[in-house]
């Protein structure tokens, strides 16, 4: 295992996927002693459901505590604090965590609940609730998605949930991106379980799900989260964020020298998502055909990109084609590997949407 390796696999069965992410990193290896206090930090941010976009799958939950459990760890805690506007109580019900943790007779932690200590954070002053500080190791499980002010939001601004509401507040004053990376240097994240299944579009509180039907596994937080960037069209180091936790030595933003574990059959099944408007509107740049998921979350986010940045109007509808359904066939704008004899295409199975970014771009603008 080395800190640069991470782990891929798609697909539909998410608790299962989430085993097999945990079994080929070797997370039990790595824990170690079976007395350690293992704490799973999912993103309960509200009372939604994960098909929504905006909280992590209780399937993932649900695959974390029968691995864990299975390899002989009973000293487990399932915690969690949701952001201001709303009682993680009533969130962690609606979301179907708790359930999931009475089926394990795993106990659940409400931060909102909890004692909290002041801690210095690289130079900066942190309050962090109590539990963190009684934890030996950490599962964060993030969900992969937008963000109105920080624009992406994964591993290392996850932990935001591990700090009292007064906290919370105080770190929007400050602009987030500061703070966010300092209490990354007091907070642990020994494995990152990454919900890539259908995280939004842009917007923390979900309403516009991107299918991806991916689960990660990171031992990088500033690594996992610069894939969680190039996954939505961004370079990491645009992020502030990201690029402060590396200054501060949390992680690398080097996705291109780490080393990615495909497991599974590789290549995930169709792409059959139900559009909101405002991603459908995106998609009818898209001719698909066969498209896998991976596939065409990446060309959502990258489409929205060029959105934002203007460069969608004066294009016509369906100008880009996408999926296995092209393979071996003619054409002019392809994306991925199955348009490899199109006249122009971006290679990659999937291509992340940072290179159809800059794809699209050399030939619109
Ligand atoms: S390039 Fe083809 S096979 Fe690969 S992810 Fe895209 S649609 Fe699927």
């Amino acid at each position: 295992m080395s800190k640069n390796d991470y782990y891929m696999i798609q697909g539909e069965d998410y608790g299962q996927m989430a085993i097999q992410v945990l079994q080929a990193a070797g997370v039990a290896a790595d824990i170690a002693d079976k007395s350690k206090r293992i704490g799973i930090k999912p993103n309960i941010l509200g009372a939604k459901k994960a098909s929504e976009g905006a909280v992590t799958h209780p399937e993932l939950v649900d695959g974390v505590l029968t691995y864990l459990k299975k390899e002989g760890f009973h000293n487990l805690v399932v915690l969690e604090g949701a952001w201001i506007g709303d009682l993680t109580s009533r969130a962690v019900r609606v979301c179907g965590i708790y359930d999931i943790c009475k089926k394990h007779q795993v106990p659940f932690v409400d931060l909102q609940k909890d004692a909290f200590r002041t801690v210095d954070a690289a130079g900066m002053p942190i309050s962090v609730c109590e539990e963190v500080f009684r934890l030996d190791y950490l599962i964060n499980i993030p969900v992969l998605k937008g963000h109105c002010q920080t624009t992406v939001t994964c591993a290392l601004k996850n932990s935001k949930g591990l700090i009292p509401n007064s906290e919370k507040r105080r770190f929007h004053t400050l602009g987030l991106h500061k703070p966010i990376a300092h209490l990354n240097t007091v907070i642990r994240q020994d494995f990152i379980l990454l919900d890539n299944i259908c995280g939004d579009l842009d917007f923390e509180e979900g309403g516009n799900p991107v299918v991806m039907n991916r689960v990660l596994g990171f031992w990088d937080p500033v690594l996992c989260d610069s894939f969680a960037a190039e996954s939505m069209g961004y370079r990491p180091k645009d992020i502030a964020y990201i690029r402060l936790a590396e200054q501060l030595g949390i992680g690398s933003t080097e996705v291109e020298h780490a080393n990615q574990v495909v497991l599974g059959e590789g290549i995930p099944e169709k792409e059959t998502m139900r559009h909101t408007k405002r991603v459908s509107k995106l998609a009818a740049y898209a001719d698909a055909k066969d498209a896998c998921s991976a596939c065409y979350g990446s060309l959502i986010y990258a489409l929205d990109r060029l959105d934002d940045a203007g460069l969608l109007r004066g294009h016509r509808a369906g100008s880009v084609c996408i999926g296995q359904g092209y393979r071996g066939k003619s054409g002019t704008i392809g994306i991925g590997r199955c348009t490899g004899c199109f006249e122009k295409n971006v290679d990659g199975c999937p291509p992340k949407a940072v290179d159809i970014v800059q794809f699209l771009r050399e030939q619109w603008d």
